[in-house]
């Protein structure tokens, strides 16, 4: 079977600097807020184009640590999309606030601006898109929307989109506050769990920093609350030795989503992403929408090409969420785009002879009309 994300060529590249990476740390034993964890937070805001970045554990713990400094709690809404992994609408849910969903773009399947306002309320205290796949929301229409309504802080959940840019500008350096994940199969992973968080505010970047650490803010001195949600220091460091490739790698896997592309433009059986003329995508995943998924998977799967159907089960459909009493027909665009989406392997590293057979494999799986 060709790999679905292939981790395993990435650290054959890089295998010398991260064993070094690692050894400077066992060597200088700060496993804790060491020196590579500052590092990383001063190269990735200066990548990001903002004034600061905060380290945490996680792309989970990064959207809840960013909801508690806003101050988000039991009575409160949060307008977020169905179309997602559980951690987005699972973290609002956590602080006692309500998930409230807005249905997406039936092209480039994020957040649809223009269902927006209905869905804001005075309890509304945030609004949190996401960018699916690697692309952002149109988060310049969002932004414009959010300031209308009294200013609403707008969270990026970009633990996709890290990479992407809307207008120029990078993912999670576009709202209030940027959330991305380390996840090691997102675009910029880790050897384990880990996020950051993005966001021009001192304020609300000190607070973060605050309840990263317990809400402490000097030692055994607790004024807010907080968890334990700090990026490992080993993480850092693998982090610093993966962030001077990833600008390359970025462009890799633009160049495999061009050559499928070229496969799906004579076709109509399936409809390829669309990349929004305003942004650049960072394709986490390249997904197609097909009539018939299950079909096309296992055709894929007996020439040893995987497929994944994510969040076939939107969020409002998932049993956490019943209490919601959403009903089938509520976001039709994200019903029918979880019913038909196809991720196929993406990688910076799929080799000549894996991406032919893929290439191939779909060219027969889907004659020209
Ligand atoms: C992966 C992911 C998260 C959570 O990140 P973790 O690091 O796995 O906790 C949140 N939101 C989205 C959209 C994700 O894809």
């Amino acid at each position: 079977m060709i790999p679905f994300i292939d981790l395993k060529s990435q650290q054959d590249r890089i295998k010398l600097q991260i064993d070094a990476a690692i050894a400077r740390v066992l060597e200088h034993g700060k496993y804790i807020m060491g020196p590579e964890v500052q590092e990383l937070e001063e190269r990735l805001a200066d990548y990001v184009g903002v004034k600061h970045c905060i380290g945490v554990s996680s792309g989970t713990d990064s959207l809840l640590i960013a909801m508690m400094a806003l101050g988000i709690g039991p009575g409160d809404e949060v307008i977020t999309v169905p179309y997602t992994w559980i951690s987005t609408a699972e973290m609002i849910a956590l602080l006692g606030a309500k998930p409230v969903f807005v249905d997406i773009e039936k092209d480039t399947w994020n957040m649809d601006p223009s269902k927006l306002e209905a869905a804001i309320t005075p309890r509304t205290k945030a609004i949190m898109p996401v960018g699916i796949y690697g692309q952002t929301a149109n988060m310049n229409a969002i932004n414009q929307i959010a300031a209308k309504q009294g200013n609403l802080p707008v969270i990026e959940d970009a633990a996709q989109s890290f990479g992407a840019t809307h207008r120029s500008k990078r993912s999670c350096g576009l709202s209030t506050i940027g959330s991305t994940s380390f996840f090691p199969s997102k675009p910029l992973g880790c050897y384990g769990d880990g996020g950051a968080l993005f966001t021009d505010d001192d304020e609300l970047a000190q607070r973060m920093r605050q309840i990263r650490v317990h809400g402490q803010s000097k030692k055994h001195h607790h004024p807010l609350l907080g968890l334990n949600g700090r990026l490992d220091t080993i993480q850092a460091a693998i982090l610093l030795c993966k962030l001077g490739i990833f600008d390359e790698e970025t462009k890799l896997r633009q160049s495999i989503a061009e050559s499928y592309d070229q496969v799906f433009a004579g076709t109509t059986k399936v409809q390829a992403p669309r990349v929004a003329q305003e942004n650049t995508s960072v394709y986490a995943q390249y997904t197609i929408r097909s009539k018939d998924p299950d079909t096309l998977n296992q055709q894929l799967k007996d020439n040893g090409v995987p497929s994944v159907s994510y969040y076939a089960t939107p969020l409002h459909f998932q049993p956490v969420f019943a209490y919601l009493n959403h009903k089938q027909g509520d976001f039709p665009i994200t019903e029918k785009v979880a019913s038909q989406g196809l991720s196929l392997p993406m990688s910076p590293y799929i080799n000549g002879e894996d991406l032919n057979t893929i290439l191939s494999t779909l060219k027969e799986a889907l004659p020209n009309e």
